[in-house]
């Protein structure tokens, strides 16, 4: 009898309890299921090694054994075809599974897809993840890869070890960037949440930063519901440049399920708790060394102690790379 009413009771919980029954029903700001209330609908949203975060430069620790990370695949595609949605939250890139990455421990992952994160809301021309020392930049880039030793994405997205980002920022300035030209002016043409197009030659690698090495990583989640706890994080040091316009496009082309404009599409930072960042090149705050150099020295000179710190930050990075592969 007391089973009985343990499942009694246990129906009418399950019965009262709100049926987040597909992945569009979660917003960022209004609706029952706002960001703040992820975890009710996704329990692990709640939980302690959440993505995106602040990556405190000073705080980040300095890991010679972080090699480069090796990228095959990413820019030999400009022939080929890749299927681009608005999924309502916000644009995914498919991507072939030929598109690998090698992280410093030698594991493998493949590509899946590739999305952006954005702002525009009440004029606001920043809308990335991940801040660094507090700042937010213009537009975050996800690329999403599974663990190369499971059979697919499908069984990697709940495992252990199962995912890795590779995130890169991006920033406005004045000059277009015709990397980007197509892929955006195509934006048009998905504006509602569901649609789909399919873009020919695209090239990933020229989506990215020019610097591919220096990167900080961490052990985060996927920053959307479900929030799954089990993804390796590289972001890079490096920013991909767009124009202005570029990104005011971005920002104001796409709608949402709910028929609003598509903006403001980001996690705010989460708490590191007892996780450290690490990174495979060393923070050198320039105002601390050019701030015993007293300005009656001049611009002229300043500028020139500026190069010469620069040089020497190169060099150190150099004997560092050079000492990892001996
Ligand atoms: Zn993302």
């Amino acid at each position: 009898m007391g089973t009985l009413a343990t499942l009694v009771s246990l129906l009418l919980l399950w019965a009262q309890a709100p049926c987040w029954s597909h992945s569009s029903e979660w917003t960022y700001s209004g609706g029952e299921l706002d960001e703040e209330h992820w975890p009710r609908g996704y329990p692990e949203c709640g939980g302690n090694r959440q993505s995106p975060i602040d990556l405190q430069r000073r705080k980040v620790r300095f890991n010679s054994a972080l090699r480069a990370l090796d990228l095959e695949g990413y820019g030999d595609d400009e022939a080929g075809q890749f299927p681009v949605t608005n999924n309502g939250h916000t644009v995914q890139i498919s991507l072939p599974s030929s598109m690998r990455m090698t992280g410093p421990d030698g594991t493998v992952y493949r590509a899946v897809q590739m999305h952006y994160h954005w702002g525009g809301e009440s004029f606001e021309v920043s809308g990335s993840e991940h801040t660094i020392d507090g700042m937010r930049r213009a537009m975050e880039i996800h690329v999403v890869h599974y663990n190369a030793k499971y059979e697919s994405y499908e069984v990697a997205k709940d495992a252990p070890g199962g995912l890795a980002v590779l995130a890169a920022f991006v920033e406005a300035e004045n000059a277009e960037n015709t990397y980007y030209s197509s892929f955006i002016s195509n934006l048009a043409s998905i504006k509602h949440a569901g649609q789909s197009t399919v873009l020919h030659g695209l090239s990933v690698l020229n989506m990215l930063p020019q610097d591919l090495f220096h990167y900080y990583s961490y052990e985060g989640s996927l920053t959307t519901p479900p929030c799954t706890q089990n993804v390796r994080w590289f972001v890079l040091a490096d920013s991909v440049k767009i124009s202005n316009v570029q990104v005011w496009k971005m920002e104001n082309t796409l709608l949402t399920h709910q028929n609003r404009t598509l903006q403001n599409g980001y996690r705010s930072t989460q708490p590191l708790h007892s996780r450290v960042v690490e990174a495979n090149f060393r923070y050198f705050p320039s105002s601390v060394i050019l701030s015993f150099i007293p300005y009656v020295l001049g611009s002229e000179l300043r500028s020139y102690l500026h190069r010469i710190e620069n040089n020497i930050q190169y060099l150190v990075e150099s004997l560092e790379e050079v000492k990892r592969q001996v």
